[in-house]
């Protein structure tokens, strides 16, 4: 197959108007925040009901200043899921405090709210649901739960920017909402994430914190007109994006719409093609209205690990999102887990496959990925 060029589960989509506008920031003598981020911030808050947006170098840093800014204590309890990358868990011990898995529904794949009141404990602070591949959660579900436990939300929407919940964008309601943009993602700056909410506190807690605790951002520092006397709060972090990542942003945030339309149609081939295939468990739909953000499409096969590699052989990139996080050796011994205390995460988790999915993804090159898939899978 070394005639035929290799496929990757995923690509960035970045158009050339995008290009020109980091180069035309490298040009200004403007590269760090700056503008750019400024503009970038404007666009994604109106792209979310208004509520102030705070751009950050990766969604792990959004996560983390979140946490950080909800004042947890040592022994204090973040409620999340075993299914997710291992940023979600290492940010919740970054902060201190304790993570509490809830095992996954495994038709949806995300967090089984079903079983989240029995979590809760009198140590329960924050709930950090994972809308997985771009499927929301059940908000309402959430929500209540916080409401009636007296608990924060703070939403790993790191696949999931652009998904809607019963007719509402993610981000643009409930409480704090985490956008990532690494290339990966529906949309990019290289390297970025997002913090989206309307509280007042930790908005200004994170604005400090993003920038070593200094009460004011480099840019006013450093502008004409800008005081160049500033105080240090807290020791805080080197969290901030740059102008030249805000460029892309500028571009790909206008385009996130259509990016995906053209993930959800390519979807809908897949459901096509590989419906009924005795293989295959392809992801459910829950009942509630939503638009997904078909961030990943991640079918459950028997021998994942030999598709995988027999795909590699066929010049075909599938990806694995994620091995059950429980069984990280850090967490499995700091937290004395168990392979079989979630179950479901455990067998998603060593039976999915991320199949090829971008926005610049030919049909032909999906025929390619379907035709492979039946010499691999039916041979
Ligand atoms: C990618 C990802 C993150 C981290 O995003 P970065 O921007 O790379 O830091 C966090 N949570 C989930 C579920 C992710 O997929």
């Amino acid at each position: 197959m070394a005639d035929v060029e290799f496929l990757p589960f995923a690509r960035p989509a970045l158009s050339e108007a995008a290009i020109e506008e980091v180069v035309a920031t490298l040009r200004s003598g403007w590269i760090t925040t700056g503008p750019r981020v400024q503009k970038f911030e404007e666009m994604l808050s109106a792209c979310h009901g208004g509520r102030r947006a705070l751009a950050l170098s990766s969604a792990t840093a959004g996560l983390h200043v979140a946490l950080l800014a909800l004042t947890l204590e040592t022994g204090d309890e973040v409620i999340t899921t075993p299914l997710t990358f291992a940023a979600t868990l290492n940010v919740i011990a970054l902060a201190g405090a304790t993570p509490v898995l809830v095992d996954i529904d495994p038709a949806t794949l995300n967090m089984d709210v079903s079983r989240l009141e029995a979590a809760i404990t009198p140590r329960t602070r924050v709930l950090m649901p994972v809308h997985f591949a771009g499927l929301p959660c059940d908000l309402d579900m959430i929500y209540a739960l916080a409401k009636k436990h007296s608990l924060r939300v703070v939403e790993d929407c790191a696949h999931a920017i652009g998904a809607e919940y019963k007719g509402k964008k993610l981000g643009s309601f409930g409480d704090i909402a985490v956008m990532s943009f690494h290339p990966n993602k529906n949309m990019t700056t290289g390297e970025g994430g997002a913090v989206i909410t309307d509280d007042k506190e930790v908005i200004s807690a994170i604005e400090r914190l993003r920038f070593h605790g200094i009460d004011r951002n480099a840019f006013n520092r450093f502008a004409k007109g800008g005081s160049q006397q500033y105080d240090v709060v807290l020791p805080g972090f080197k969290y901030n994006m740059m102008d030249i990542q805000a460029a892309l942003g500028l571009h790909q945030l206008p385009e996130l719409d259509g990016f995906i339309k053209k993930r959800a149609a390519l979807v809908k081939r897949y459901y096509e093609a590989l419906e009924n295939w005795p293989e295959l468990i392809l992801p459910q739909a829950p009942t509630y209205a939503h638009t997904h953000a078909w961030h990943l499409f991640t079918p459950r096969l028997n021998d994942r690990d030999g598709f995988i590699t027999a795909m590699k052989a066929e010049n075909i990139g599938v990806g694995l999102h994620y091995q059950a996080a429980h069984m990280f050796s850090w967490y499995k011994e700091r937290y004395d887990w168990k392979p079989e205390d979630f179950p479901n995460a455990l067998a998603a988790g060593n039976s999915i496959a991320s199949l090829p999915l971008f926005p610049t993804m030919t049909e032909a090159e999906q025929d390619r990925v379907i035709k492979a898939m039946e010499k691999v899978l039916k041979a």
